[in-house]
């Protein structure tokens, strides 16, 4: 069985084609520039030449045809037609409450999505446009919709509450919902396998960390609370982006330094993070760069990533009262030797405690490295939200 996962943004579309036999991935790419100058697909099928597909790409349905195109095409593709294709499976950032798992898409769930654009008015519009593009172009094929929110319904209202009065979450649904549900949810799976104990006996902080960042609390193997919030701002520093802020700044900028509520926006989530604090970029390899060279700002952005990093990892021992392991993953989590080292420095109190010598050349693997007589094991798991999608696809429409 052959899945086609699709991760749509406002001009982007990345995909990839798993084999479900073996889950290997047989193709993946990225349209960019959809609905701009210059459009074009990247696409790399295994084994084979990387290729740079320049075309108009107007819209989302022309994307996908592309796409399609060129997984089907006899030299540059990797399957003969599109009736290979079993199913698709689309990531769509919110699912508010009404979704908890991932569901088959009717016209019922596109309604449902539909509802919760308000919560994500950049993502959710998106995601619902890839799936008008596929279900135009492979009309008989199911979908299956996987929501970065889900794996967080578990979370209990204590934690996932904010004290305001109770009346804005009846209303609005103002209340936590915490996003990069389906990677915190692959790699405490894999945590769990690395264990070797079921995933319901764990209890394991998850750090996805990435150009955005989130850190999530699993107990008993569902997530119990997590740092992003009502969006995706919340929490962690991250490349662009402030994490936990003091919501009075809001009214003193726009008072004080005449800002409307769209600058004030745009700043604390296109100005901030590591970014708006260094003043070099958003990117950790150029801060890490910048601070050996002496960049006193870049030293500073990175002591308080690492810092409010640790201040969840204390907290977040504390609400599970026991920890089998801590995972780090994502962009930065799993490939920084010296993040990973800095946040664990001084954790000792945690009975956390990293083994240098395990934790070099792991690029792209999976690995222990704690201190072998601590109780708190420490991972680095690459994650894998396609394959994840992928699964869940699979289940659902077989
Ligand atoms: P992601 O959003 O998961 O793709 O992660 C992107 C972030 O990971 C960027 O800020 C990168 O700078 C960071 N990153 C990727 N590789 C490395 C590395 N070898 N060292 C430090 N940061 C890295």
């Amino acid at each position: 069985m052959k899945v086609l996962v699709v991760n749509c943004g406002s001009s982007s579309l990345k995909y990839q084609l798993i084999d479900m036999t073996n889950e290997e991935v047989l193709a993946k790419g990225l349209a960019e520039r959809i609905g701009m100058d210059n459009s074009r697909v990247k696409h790399e099928v295994t084994g084979k030449e990387k290729q740079v597909i320049e075309k108009a790409l107007p819209d989302h349905t022309v994307a996908i045809e592309t796409v399609l195109g060129a997984i089907t095409d006899p030299e540059i593709g990797v399957i003969a037609s599109m009736d290979e294709i079993s199913a698709v499976g689309h990531r769509v950032v919110h699912g508010g409450e009404k979704f908890a798992e991932s569901v088959v898409i009717t016209d019922e769930v596109i309604k449902a999505i539909e509802d919760c654009i308000d919560l994500a008015p950049l993502h959710n519009p998106a995601n619902l446009m890839g799936i008008a593009a596929i279900q135009k172009a492979l009309p008989d094929t199911p979908n299956v919709a996987v929501f970065d929110t889900a794996f967080h319904q578990t979370m209990p209202p204590e934690n996932y509450l904010y004290a305001l009065p109770y009346e804005l979450y009846e209303q609005y649904g103002i209340r936590k919902y915490g996003f990069h549900g389906t990677s915190h949810k692959y790699v405490a799976e894999r945590a769990a396998e690395m264990l070797g104990k079921p995933l319901e006996e764990c209890n394991i902080i998850t750090c996805h960390l990435g150009n955005g960042a989130s850190i999530c609390a699993i107990k008993n193997g569902q997530s119990y609370d997590t740092s992003m919030g009502f969006t995706p701002l919340d929490g962690l520093v991250m490349g662009t982006r402030s994490g936990l802020l003091d919501p009075s700044i809001t009214p003193f900028l726009m008072n004080n330094a005449d800002m409307t509520v769209e600058e004030v926006d745009t700043l604390y989530n296109k100005k901030s993070g590591v970014l708006g604090v260094s003043g070099v970029s958003s990117d950790f390899r150029d801060i890490e760069e910048a601070a050996d060279n002496g960049n006193e700002r870049a030293r500073l952005a990175l002591d308080l990533f690492v810092n409010r990093v640790q201040f969840y990892l204390g907290g977040y021992t504390a609400l599970l009262e026991e920890v089998d392991a801590i995972v780090f993953t994502a962009g930065l989590g799993e490939n920084s030797p010296r993040a990973r080292n800095r946040i664990c420095e001084g954790l000792q109190c945690l009975a956390i405690e990293l083994d240098e010598a395990l934790d070099t050349g792991l690029r792209g693997k999976e690995a222990l490295i704690s201190k072998a007589q601590k109780d708190v094991k420490v991972f680095v798991i690459p994650t894998d939200e396609e394959l994840m999608i992928a699964r869940d696809t699979v289940a659902l429409t077989k």
